[in-house]
């Protein structure tokens, strides 16, 4: 590769990282998300920051998991981040995020309330992703692919013959246009929702159950818990199956004294992982179960600082690096260690029945794990496999 080549490679990573920068941090470019506003938008939060983030928050800050680059190597850690910032995206403006004001004041306890933060929790998500999508297709479409070519022939010399270029080219124009489809798709689950949110009116909600209507893509069920968990969530989780991309999406919004745990789950997914989601929402400590789990998936959490800090450092070491091999976590699998302990014996004394459903035994446990080298090259191994896979979804 001669010096030219690497110079600009390097711009354009820089490029990237800024435009990248500019989706998920506070930045003024970027319009309203409601359908048909210009207005500039303001920084949103897709939980609220007055009744939830605030119920869990210490000093104003809440514990997370940040990456931070050192050189050129990305390393997760864990790090605080002010209440302002926790959720927050680049969303409505002003007079759009007041939609979600009901949600600020009192806690969700009617369909009309729960649609609405199905809305906010996903269209955060969607926005984001969407716009990254946006930002690949649009790399990807610079990219001059001659010279891409000539960077893969050292490594890949059969690439020199005309029928193995052939293919290589029609490969990567999939790929860019896979993230255009994609970038267009992921807005569509929003779009759904709002037109849903018109029609509903301000039903009652039980404790737990499952919301749909025909026309929706997704199930949203939810539970509320009677205890608080001192954790607020908002994440989108895709899984591949049978090539087809399915995304889920969860939110664990924490009050004063109680939880609310939903997800928004595609209809579309195999009979057995809703049998199984939905056994999460049938009760207060699965669905506890269900938020460790999603946690080391997601990345995607803020907790109470002093929660974080009584952990013992061998349980946050296993952790963050269970967290940084995302790969090897599912969901809807219960996670082999056990995070909120002081909770856990707090609820087991109020219902001593409940002590092996609760996992007492596990709470001083800390799970054996293969070597970080070893758990890495997995990992770049699966992201290669896994985005060949997905190209060939069409
Ligand atoms: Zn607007």
């Amino acid at each position: 590769m001669n010096i030219d080549t690497i110079k600009s490679m390097a711009d354009r990573t820089n490029r990237h990282e800024r435009a990248l920068k500019a989706i998920l941090k506070r930045n003024k470019k970027w319009g309203c998300l409601y359908p048909g506003c210009n207005r500039k938008s303001i920084f949103s939060h897709a939980i609220s920051k007055s009744i939830s983030l605030a119920a869990i928050a210490e000093e104003g800050h809440l514990s997370t998991i940040r990456s931070l680059r050192k050189e050129d190597v990305k390393m997760l850690q864990f790090g605080s981040i002010s209440v302002h910032d926790a959720t927050a995206f680049n969303g409505f403006c002003e007079a759009h995020d007041a939609m979600f004001l009901t949600l600020d004041t009192k806690e969700i306890s009617d369909a009309k309330s729960l649609f609405l933060q199905a809305y906010r929790s996903v269209i955060s998500e969607c926005a984001n992703e969407s716009r990254i999508a946006a930002l690949r297709h649009e790399n990807f479409k610079q990219m001059d692919i001659a010279s891409m070519l000539d960077m893969h022939v050292e490594e890949y010399p059969w690439l020199e013959e005309e029928r193995f270029k052939a293919l290589f080219i029609i490969e990567y124009l999939k790929m860019v246009e896979a993230e255009k489809r994609r970038a267009s798709e992921l807005m569509q689950l929003p779009g759904q929702l709002l037109e849903k949110l018109v029609l509903l009116e301000e039903v009652p909600l039980d404790d737990f159950s499952v919301v749909s209507t025909e026309q929706l893509s997704h199930y949203i069920p939810f539970r509320r818990l009677n205890f608080k968990i001192p954790v607020a969530l908002n994440c989108i989780l895709s899984v591949v199956a049978d090539n087809t991309r399915l995304d889920f999406y969860f939110a664990v919004i924490p009050y004063k004294q109680s939880t609310l745990v939903m997800g928004i789950v595609p209809k579309l997914s195999k009979q057995w992982l809703l049998d199984r989601l939905m056994q999460s929402f049938s009760c207060d400590i699965a669905a506890l179960n269900l938020v460790e789990s999603i946690m080391v998936c997601s990345n995607e959490w803020y907790m109470t600082p002093s929660v974080l800090a009584e952990m013992s450092s061998e349980k946050r070491d296993v952790f963050l690096h269970d967290s940084t091999f995302i790969n090897e976590q599912r969901f809807y699998e219960d996670y082999d260690m056990t995070l909120f302990d002081s909770l856990r014996r707090a609820i087991s004394q109020q219902y001593p029945d409940c002590e092996a459903q609760l996992k007492l035994d596990m709470i001083d446990v800390i799970p054996q794990r293969e070597s970080y080298q070893v758990r890495h090259k997995r990992m770049i191994d699966k992201l290669l496999s896994e985005s060949v896979k997905l190209r060939d979804v069409d």
